[in-house]
């Protein structure tokens, strides 16, 4: 370490609370280290009315840039100069680069979403989705896929305080890219459901359903896959959720959370220092 660190290093910031769980630290530091960079990554537990102070510290210091986490991540989209296309839509940054003085958030969850189906195989453009969520996973990646070209979305969630989200994500994206199909259904309404998969390419969770301590349910009937849906999930603990198992065992294309997460990683490395993440070595040095 007295090699690593040393009067020049830039410093990159995680930037949220909870961050003790965070595996963004070794993620990072591992890729510099592995590219021979001269920068250091660490996270810094900050509530959400401490985020003002906190990006006046990214100025002050100089930090390099920053992953923002919850419950800070739409203040945080207030307090930069500037939003990439997809932070503007949705309200909300993960990232934030300081180039010179100047942060620009950006919000690469949905970045990771696209990625991950790529990685399987699966182009959103010119596809339908049915996605069911709408809380902040679901909205970034509905938001990322239609301005990724997707034909349309459709989008169901249970009757509770996120399904105005639905509505608010419709109305946004129909501003955007108007020549994206978007509609909202209630998730009660398992025909609707049923009719919106049989027309659909791609199916996604992006609920906590299926996230441990909810591990082992599912809010697809497995009646209504079939072998050419492609089944992903936003879902990475447990690695392999009830929808994922369900949709393997028919022979799907499935997209498992875990990629959508170190896809989003990998985009904001990519961000921060202007190179492809090592993430193959990485991943064998996580494994
Ligand atoms: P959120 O709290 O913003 O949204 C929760 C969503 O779950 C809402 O749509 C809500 O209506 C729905 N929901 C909650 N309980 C439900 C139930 N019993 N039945 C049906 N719907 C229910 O959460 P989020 O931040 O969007 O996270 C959602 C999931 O995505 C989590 O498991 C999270 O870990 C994961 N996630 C993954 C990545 C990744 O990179 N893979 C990134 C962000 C979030």
């Amino acid at each position: 370490m007295e090699k690593r660190i040393s009067g020049t290093t830039g410093l990159f910031t995680l930037l949220g609370t909870p961050v003790g769980h965070s595996g963004s630290p070794a993620m990072y530091n591992f890729s510099f280290q592995k590219q021979g960079l001269d920068y250091a990554y660490m996270a810094f537990d900050v509530k959400k009315e401490q985020m003002p102070q906190a990006i006046d510290a990214l100025r002050l210091f100089k930090v390099r840039g920053s992953n923002v986490t919850m419950p800070c991540k739409s203040v945080a989209a207030t307090l930069v100069d500037e939003l990439s296309p997809a932070a503007k839509i949705i309200g909300a940054i993960n990232v934030i680069v300081n180039d010179n003085g100047k942060l620009t958030g950006h919000i690469t969850d949905g970045i990771g979403f696209v990625r991950n189906l790529k990685e399987n195989g699966v182009e959103v453009a010119g596809k339908k989705l049915v996605v069911i969520g709408a809380g902040g996973a679901a909205t970034a990646l509905q938001v990322q896929s239609a301005l990724d070209g997707a034909k349309a979305i459709s989008i169901f969630n249970q009757d509770d305080e996120f399904y105005a989200n639905a509505e608010k994500t419709q109305a946004k994206i129909k501003e955007a890219k108007p020549e994206v199909e978007v509609n909202v259904y209630p998730l009660a309404d398992q025909a609707k459901l049923k009719s919106e998969i049989d027309s659909a390419d791609i199916l996604v969770n992006a609920t906590i359903v299926g996230m441990k301590p909810l591990d082992g349910q599912s809010l697809v009937d497995p009646a209504f896959l079939r072998q050419d849906l492609v089944v992903a999930d936003t879902v990475y603990n447990p690695l392999k959720t009830k929808l994922i198992e369900d949709a393997e065992s028919l022979g799907c294309t499935v997209a498992p959370g875990k990629g959508m997460l170190l896809w989003q990683g990998a985009a904001a490395y990519t961000l921060f220092t202007g190179k492809d993440m090592p993430t193959d070595e990485y991943q064998a040095y996580e494994a």
